[in-house]
């Protein structure tokens, strides 16, 4: 009789997945949002109800507030999520990412979202990637390396003149950074997007 092949048990997601993956995000709106999103893709076990339908919404507001769609009311509301997960969750997962969440609360991160920008530039809706002529060399990595087809702009090459400008098309970008990185002149800055139109 043949044996039954063991089958390997997928490894549960715990507290401390949760934890690394926030640990490279310096946002606090990031952070919060990154965290109850691996809290709730595994050890959030649903067994009591502030913390499982906290935990929905308080992404739900997350979401809003890292689009910049966030209003006073979902601060507000992650707010009184994270004070009822604190006092109504049954296990420590709950009440340690509720006391996650209020820490974040305490920064100034919030309020600066609702006012427009995000400080640490990860929230992605606050930002722009735009070439900078002057700096700009032509030399198209930029463009090699957009997946989006989101950057115009010929190459410079010894035989001829006159080039068409590197230009990222704003409505193509989906803000990867990509670009960003590839860029080793600098010719790639990430700017502010309520800035961008004073520049
Ligand atoms: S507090 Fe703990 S027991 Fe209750 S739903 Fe959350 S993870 Fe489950
Ligand atoms: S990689 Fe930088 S220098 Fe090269 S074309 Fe793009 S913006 Fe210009
Ligand atoms: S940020 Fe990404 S999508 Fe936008 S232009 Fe750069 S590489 Fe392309």
């Amino acid at each position: 009789m043949s044996e039954t092949p063991k089958i390997e048990e997928a490894t549960k997601k715990d507290m401390k997945d949760v934890l690394a993956a926030v640990k490279d995000l310096k946002c606090p709106i990031q952070r919060s949002l990154v965290f109850v999103e691996e809290f709730l893709s595994e050890p959030m076990c649903g067994k009591c109800h502030p913390c499982a339908l906290g935990s929905y919404e308080a992404l739900v507001r997350l979401k809003k507030i890292a689009a910049g769609t966030g209003k006073q009311a979902d601060v507000d509301a992650v707010q009184r999520i994270a004070d009822q997960m604190l006092e109504g969750s049954r296990c420590i997962k709950g009440k340690d990412t509720a006391k996650f969440l209020l820490t974040a609360l305490k920064t100034a991160s919030f309020q600066e979202h609702l006012e427009g920008h995000c400080e640490e530039h990860e929230c992605t809706s606050y930002v722009i990637y735009r070439v900078v002529p002057e700096k700009c060399v032509l030399c198209g990595l930029c463009q090699e390396a957009c997946r989006y087809n989101a950057i115009l702009g010929e190459k410079k090459v010894s035989y001829r003149s006159g080039y068409l400008p590197f230009e990222i098309r704003q409505k193509r970008c989906v803000k990867c950074g990509d670009c960003f990185t590839a860029c080793t002149y600098g010719a790639i800055e990430k700017i502010e997007e309520n800035k961008a139109a004073l520049v």
